[in-house]
């Protein structure tokens, strides 16, 4: 039997019209068909998301009410955690493991988090010499278009819409055309919770001439929220600018990792080889460029090859694979093509079977090379060797990204000090991945524009409204 994963508009599920199959990476074939949608279901979608914001109960709701829904939502989803997970491994090919273990909780704490943050929110009131008082109404924006890459999907996905709902926006959701599953499944998911119809609305399909530029080009849409590739961030920045919708962009990235010789060797080759190697390096954050201190080069580098080579690559379905396939054959070829050229010497790593990448390490890589400038997207690492802290900042922070770096060093001083030095969205400092979600979380350059999470998203799904009031003296 055909798995069918249609559009949710307006509390009903469809796939009628037209579809396209999602191919499970990893056997190369077809697993289901997902409804394909184009710019007529993301405009039906957009007017009952705003039918459900301007006429509906939702943005009216007090916030208990609305995040005791968003509560037992999360509920249905941590009961749904390994069809989720199924389907987010089998549209993308990352393993179910990690799915379970990362994406699927995430989502949950995702959701939890900014209906508690909506929930227990205050705001600012400005007690003024004048005879008035000033205070701040934070009030739902209206309509959110929440468009998502396929690298982590259901988690993606939660992250935007999660604070448009807590906030008492409505949604209409375009997943990646690589990973369509979750999403429907989400949106079914939170029909049961009792969340109304039109509150959270889905539409499957393509980015260009299709749902993805539609959604962007609607004057009826209030707020853009989109994650994916720097070039499609700018695209949808000169779409929104016709109808001057707000847009807030969490883009690519091409992390540096400075491993300085004081650190800790155990815990830097840990952290560094999850920073690019989970989900086959396909992680916006990856720490695809690392620096190291010249005087521990030869240790790091062994170590670091050595754990590079013990990862278990293969059937993202088997519990014990590290590192599944890459996520479509497009992305495959191209994650190639930057092998057939590397610029350097590969220690060890290339191509493996079927659309596989096996973790790769090259060394003596110009700094102008595209394997040090270029988001790869993929399990391939540069090790470059640096001799002094200024000149590791100064190779970290030689790249038009800026979503996050990592450093590693036993010295408090320096941790700050290079911390503060770089130009990034977030510095890890002996750690990776570690997120606290009211902290800003956004990048600087060509990682994007401003920052969501805790208040940061707040603002952006928000239009706060400044009451001034004249207070009369007593008679
Ligand atoms: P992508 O830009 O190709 O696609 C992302 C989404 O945008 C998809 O849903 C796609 O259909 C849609 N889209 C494409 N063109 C569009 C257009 N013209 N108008 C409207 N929508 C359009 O990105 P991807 O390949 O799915 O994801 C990988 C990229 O995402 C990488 O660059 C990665 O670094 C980035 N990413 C960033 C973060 C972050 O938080 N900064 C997180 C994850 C991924």
């Amino acid at each position: 039997m055909t798995t069918i994963f249609g559009h949710v508009i307006n509390g009903m599920e469809s796939a009628d019209g037209p579809r396209f199959d999602s191919v499970d990476p990893w056997t190369r074939t077809p697993w289901a068909e997902v409804a394909l949608g184009g710019a007529d279901e993301a405009g039906r979608a957009v007017k009952a998301a705003r039918r459900a914001f301007d006429e509906g109960r939702w943005p009216r709701m007090g916030h208990a009410e609305r995040g005791a829904l968003l509560h037992r939502f999360a509920d249905l989803i941590e009961e749904h955690t390994d069809e989720l997970a199924l389907a987010d491994s089998r549209d993308m090919g990352k393993p179910v493991v990690a799915a379970r273990a990362i994406d699927a909780p995430r989502t949950v704490w995702n959701i939890r988090f900014f209906a508690d943050h909506a929930r227990l929110a205050t705001s600012e009131a400005y007690p003024m010499d004048s005879g008035h008082h000033a205070y701040t109404r934070y009030e739902p924006a209206g309509v959110v278009a929440a468009i998502a890459p396929w690298n982590f999907p259901m988690m993606l996905e939660s992250w935007k819409f999660a604070p448009a709902l807590a906030w008492g926006n409505t949604v209409v959701l375009k997943p990646a055309e690589h990973s369509p599953a979750s999403a429907t499944v989400m949106a079914r998911l939170a029909l049961e919770a009792g969340i109304p119809p039109g509150v959270l609305n889905v539409v499957h399909g393509y980015g260009p001439a299709s749902v993805g530029e539609a959604l962007t080009t609607d004057p009826r849409v209030d707020r853009i929220t989109f994650t994916g590739e720097s070039g499609t961030g700018r695209a949808i920045t000169a779409a929104a600018a016709r109808a001057l919708t707000p847009v807030s962009l969490e883009l690519g990235g091409k992390g540096a990792n400075l491993v300085f010789a004081d650190a800790d060797l155990d815990t830097a080759v840990e952290w560094s080889i999850k920073a690019i190697f989970t989900n086959a390096g396909q992680v916006c954050l990856a720490g695809s460029r690392i620096y190291i201190e010249r005087a521990i080069a030869e240790e790091f580098t062994a170590r670091f090859v050595a754990a590079a080579e013990a990862l278990i690559v293969g059937d993202p379905r088997d519990p014990s694979t590290q590192v599944g396939p890459l996520a479509s054959e497009t992305h495959w070829r191209k994650v190639c093509g930057y092998l057939d050229d590397p610029g350097g010497k590969v220690l060890t790593g290339g191509r493996g079977d079927g659309w596989v990448v096996r973790p790769t390490v090259v060394v003596d890589v110009p700094a102008d090379a595209p394997l040090q400038r270029e988001e790869v997207f993929g399990p391939v690492v540069t090790l470059t060797l640096f001799d002094t802290e200024a000149e590791a900042v100064g190779l970290a922070n030689d790249s038009p990204y800026g979503l996050n770096a990592m450093v590693f060093t036993e010295n408090l001083s320096r941790a700050h000090r290079v911390s503060a030095a770089l130009r990034a969205g977030t510095v890890w400092t002996n750690c990776f991945f570690v997120r606290d979600l009211r902290a800003p979380f956004g990048g600087v350059g060509d990682s994007g524009w401003g920052r969501e999470g805790g208040t940061f998203s707040r603002e952006f799904f928000t239009e706060p409204k400044a009451v001034i009031m004249a207070v009369q003296e007593s008679p």
